[in-house]
């Protein structure tokens, strides 16, 4: 349920995708078009200004124009009327050129075209008659009726000369010429402020350049503006041309600032799509692992649950389900006692549980029994964890639950072949032994006979004198006789067939059963075998017939092993202490050695002791160390061996002596 929700979040429809994108492009076209609105606000705000500032120019230069104009106007009404004299007249014309730098020269004349009076002195050329040239040279003067302009440049010094005619109702007066020097005219009449900032020309009709003013440098022809200037019969421009270059996209403040916003824009989507792309990728992983761990559960054997700590049942695999044959819906949220709880185990199962609440946790886990749903009990072998969350905090325990039924049946199995195993090694141990057996028992019975016959023959000559000797001969008669029947019985004993049975036992008693057999096969192999039984040891519980084997098996091979050393060398000993056991602190084993003198083990040897039919024997079968060391740990103990620091080898077996008592009260 949980993956499913997870892989519908990955693929997300279209749209949603689709709409951040479409507004981030929206946002980046208006960023890129902002700075560019703003630059062509202000290159259109700056020509505006400049058209306004060249209207404003333009106004005070036909301003000043006008006024000189009227002002020179006044003076031909004051010659025409007659009241000032030609002296006075002079001296005005000569003040106000003189006040006003761009008047060149100024001339009054009468009626007939004669001059008055100027500002020139008489002496050079005629001033008068050059403003009269420059006049008529202009086709427009010849009618001197009319105002009438023109300009003529002279060694690249433009001059505008106008000539203001004055009339009294229709009949013409007098006439006023006055010669204006252009660039001074400029120079004057521009402000400053607007010469630091603009070109300002002033062009005749062919474009051609008359007077100019760039007090800041050269115009860049950016921002451009274009005035005509109204004179009579005479066309003159106003040309600005301004000194600001375009407006600079980056110096701009507002474009900085998106400029700015636009890369942080950038730069955030790029860390969000990375953050995006991780939380992806860990999303990802998180629905592997997910799936990976319910792959993992469901192909589990092994049942597992959870539980809180009040005992509920938080969780349930599907093997645990099929195990005991109940549902997970039936199972989970139960609290004790749970529906696969055997009745007669329930005190069992709640002292556990009351344990483990305590924190006491069987590493090696514990085996109980189970009933499945249809009543069925069934051995099962369960280990707890401790279930802890993020913080650290324990929740809860998990626990895996293994189904030991068919394992048990298995080891039931082994256990019905191991001893079939044992039977036949028996069988085999006594086949060898039957031959010694017989020369063994060939001593006693020859023996029992020569004792007999020396009795017969005492009885024959039957005096007092031999009494004696005759007790002597029958008590020794009767001793041979007993130790051939205690070879026949422990031989019998050994071979005989027998179910596995456990029971306690002395091992000074067992030792004692096997010593005749042990002394038959030494003393053919003229070993000397010394003993050393510690007093009082206490008893195991085990299967005595297997023991016996083990030791006979163990005593078989340290007498083999030292069949090519010297007589003086050939001494095996047999030794039973009582040790504290190395696996389970607070309890105590038996530990039992068989040592030897003989050629010891190579380490080829060594490294295939204990697998089955491994022999370096001609007629060895190879099989009886391992079945030793499965009898020995058949009995929780362990078989071992090392090398006799005298030469030859130390085999020894432990048997815990208190671990089977439980055993011992369920038997
Ligand atoms: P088998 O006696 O039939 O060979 P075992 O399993 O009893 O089978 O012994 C396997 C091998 O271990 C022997 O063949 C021998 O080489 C070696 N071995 C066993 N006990 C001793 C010992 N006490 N000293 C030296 N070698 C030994």
């Amino acid at each position: 349920m949980k993956i499913k929700t997870l892989s519908s979040q990955r693929f997300p429809t279209t749209l949603p995708w689709m709409l951040p994108i479409v507004l981030v492009l929206l946002f980046v076209a208006v960023l890129i078009w902002l700075p560019w609105q703003a630059q062509r606000m202000e290159t259109n705000e700056r020509q505006e200004q400049l058209i306004a500032d060249t209207l404003w120019v333009e106004q005070a230069l036909q301003f000043q124009l006008n006024r000189h104009q009227e002002s020179l106007s006044n003076i031909a009404e004051d010659f025409a009327s007659g009241k000032v004299s030609v002296e006075v007249l002079k001296a005005r014309l000569n003040l106000y050129a003189t006040n006003n730098h761009e008047i060149g020269e100024l001339a009054l004349w009468d009626v007939r075209d004669k001059l008055v009076a100027s500002n020139i002195e008489s002496g050079t050329k005629s001033p008068p008659n050059s403003l009269i040239e420059a006049l008529q040279s202009n086709a427009n003067f010849t009618q001197k009726l009319h105002k009438a302009s023109c300009v003529k440049s002279q060694q690249q010094v433009a001059t505008l000369y106008c000539r203001f005619p004055l009339f009294r109702d229709t009949t013409y007066l007098t006439s006023v010429t006055v010669s204006y020097r252009l660039q001074t005219l400029l120079d004057e009449t521009v402000p400053w402020w607007f010469a630091q900032e603009n070109e300002i020309s002033l062009l005749d009709q062919d474009e051609k350049i008359l007077a100019k003013r760039a007090a800041a440098g050269a115009g860049k022809n950016v921002y451009t503006h274009n005035r005509a200037l109204d004179f009579p019969q005479l066309s003159l421009s106003l040309h600005t041309n301004s000194t600001k270059a375009e407006p600079k996209l980056l110096s701009n403040l507002l474009v900085v600032s998106v400029v700015l916003l636009s890369l942080g824009l950038v730069w955030s989507l790029i860390a969000l799509w990375r953050d995006i792309n991780r939380r992806l990728q860990a999303e990802g992983a998180l629905r592997k692992e997910a799936m990976f761990r319910a792959a993992m559960e469901n192909s589990l054997i092994t049942g597992l649950r959870a539980r809180d700590m009040e005992g509920r049942l938080t969780y349930v695999n599907p093997s645990f389900c099929k195990m005991l044959g109940f549902p997970a819906e039936e199972l989970i949220g139960k609290l004790p006692p749970m529906p696969y709880w055997a009745p007669e185990e329930i005190t069992e199962y709640e002292n556990r549980f009351a344990q483990i609440l305590t924190g006491t946790v069987q590493p090696e886990g514990f085996e109980t029994i189970y009933q499945r749903a249809n009543g069925e009990r069934f051995p099962v072998l369960i280990y707890e964890s401790p279930l802890v969350d993020e913080n650290g905090k324990q929740t809860g325990w998990m626990s895996s639950i293994l189904d030991v039924s068919e394992l048990k049946r298995a080891q039931e199995l082994s256990r019905q072949q191991e001893e079939k195993l044992h039977q036949n090694a028996r069988l085999a141990t006594m086949g060898e032994m039957a031959s010694m057996l017989a020369h063994e028992l060939n001593q006693p019975l020859a023996a029992i006979s020569s004792y007999a016959t020396g009795a017969l023959n005492i009885l024959k000559q039957s005096d007092q004198v031999n009494t004696l000797s005759l007790t002597d001969a029958l008590e020794k008669t009767t001793q041979q006789a007993q130790r051939a029947a205690q070879v026949i019985r422990s031989v019998h004993q050994f071979v005989k067939k027998r179910e596995a049975s456990r029971a306690l036992f002395h091992i000074q008693t067992l030792l004692q059963s096997v010593m005749p057999l042990i002394a038959l096969q030494a003393q053919s192999a003229h070993i000397h075998v010394q003993y050393q039984i510690d007093p009082d040891l206490p008893e195991v519980f085990g299967d005595q017939v297997l023991i016996e084997q083990v030791i006979l098996n163990l005593t078989r091979n340290a007498i083999e092993a030292m069949h090519d050393v010297a007589y003086a060398k050939r001494q095996m000993q047999i030794h039973a202490h009582l040790i504290a056991d190395p696996h389970l602190p607070h309890s105590r084993s038996l530990l039992v050695q068989v040592i030897d003198q003989g050629h010891g083990i190579a380490p080829e040897v060594a490294e295939q002791l204990f697998s089955p039919f491994f022999s370096t024997k001609a007629a060895g079968m190879g099989m009886g160390l391992n079945i030793c060391r499965t009898a020995i740990e058949f009995h929780g103990g362990s078989l071992k061996y090392r090398a006799n620091p005298a030469g030859g080898t130390v085999f020894e077996f432990t048997l815990p002596c208190d671990a089977h008592k439980d055993d011992l009260h369920k038997e």
